[in-house]
């Protein structure tokens, strides 16, 4: 039998809710009747009942007034992935994360759930079914997850069942929905500069994407569980769609969705991989003299040719969790809240 924790009637406080995953747990938590507030660098939308307080949560005497009667913390805050800059990972994700650390142990918060990341694992290489027992990434495939892992260490240390401050942290891997900044309109975009024609390797490689309102889901239960007698203090859980796909067929259910054709054409994984590795040493090479960063990266190929999904048992037994939204449903809410995407007839 499940146990269900009432949610507290104090207020919990987001900080990244005006990001993508942030914004929709924000929602999600109203619904369920918490009081929210909001700590982000930006406010881009207004809710009833929302405080926002804008800031950098790497300055603790703004978090500390943003955390005033506040019991539950979720951190999903944190630069985008994708760009190279080193500082700006470490100052956010590894010196923010001790300052809110920091805070909520001063502001005496009882829980804490970050969002951290199932790339901490990753290095590029085919990972099945993969389990939290994985080791952390040797050579982390970026800067990003490299300070992805640090956080996550960070925080699940903090966990201290005596002094009544808990700590859990979710591990989505692919998120995807309505108003993600990221998957659906970078794919059309290469789409429309005529970029998605090719399949790396021979297509059959499984990924997981996760629909946001099981991430939503996944880091609400993390909460509601969490208490100083549970198995989920001070511990990483994967929440997926527990629905594997084969990286090329989500990408062209998403495209198709949109009108624009599905990639057809396959090139040898090693040699698409060889490429991008050949490019990347010569933009080393030439760096001295002009400064030129492929985007077409070894690590993006390495995300494209390679199984990397993972199991999310740990997390259906021990907060009962299991997906609400299929990927079916989730791929067809997702191709019809992007109209103005959609390719012109
Ligand atoms: P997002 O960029 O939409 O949201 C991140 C939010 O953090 C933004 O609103 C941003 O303004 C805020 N932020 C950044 N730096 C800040 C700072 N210094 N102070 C205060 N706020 C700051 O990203 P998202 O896709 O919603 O990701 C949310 C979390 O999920 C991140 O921690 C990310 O690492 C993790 N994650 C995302 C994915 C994915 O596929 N999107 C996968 C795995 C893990």
């Amino acid at each position: 039998m499940t146990t269900r924790v009432r949610p507290s009637n104090k207020r919990c406080l987001v900080i990244g809710g005006s990001g993508f995953l942030g914004g929709h747990l924000v929602e999600k938590l109203l619904d369920r009747g918490y009081g929210v507030s909001v700590f982000d660098i930006r406010q881009n939308y207004e809710l009833p009942n929302v405080t926002f307080h804008q800031g950098d949560l790497c300055n603790k005497q703004a978090l500390l007034s943003a955390l005033k009667d506040v019991s539950l913390v979720f951190h999903c805050a944190s630069p985008a992935p994708g760009s190279d800059n080193r500082e700006l990972f470490e100052r956010v994700n590894i010196q923010g994360t001790r300052t809110v650390i920091q805070a909520c142990k001063e502001a005496g918060v009882q829980k804490m759930v970050l969002t951290s990341s199932a790339s901490v694992v990753y290095e590029g290489k085919d990972i099945k079914n993969g389990k939290e027992s994985l080791p952390y990434a040797k050579k982390p495939i970026d800067y990003y997850t490299q300070t992805k892992i640090k956080q996550e260490k960070l925080v699940l240390e903090a966990c201290d069942r005596e002094n009544g401050f808990l700590t859990v942290a979710i591990r989505p891997h692919g998120i995807f929905g309505p108003r993600d900044p990221q998957l659906v309109p970078i794919l059309v975009d290469t789409a429309r500069r005529g970029k998605m024609k090719f399949i790396i390797g021979n297509g059959t490689n499984l990924v997981d994407f996760t629909y946001v309102d099981n991430v939503v889901h996944g880091h609400i239960l993390a909460a509601e569980h969490l208490k100083a007698d549970s198995p989920v203090c001070g511990k990483p859980y994967h929440i997926t769609n527990d629905e594997p796909i084969c990286f090329w067929d989500f990408m062209s259910e998403i495209l198709v969705g949109l009108g624009y054709p599905a990639p057809r054409y396959h090139l040898p994984y090693l040699f698409v991989y060889g490429l991008a590795l050949l490019l990347w040493m010569l933009a080393l090479l030439l760096s001295p003299l002009i400064s030129f960063k492929p985007t077409f990266t070894p690590m993006r190929v390495a995300l494209a040719g390679t199984y990397h999904y993972y199991s999310c048992e740990r997390a259906k037994e021990d907060m009962s969790y299991t997906p609400i939204v299929t990927l079916k449903e989730g791929i067809k809410r997702t191709v019809e809240s992007y109209p103005h995407l959609r390719q012109e007839e």
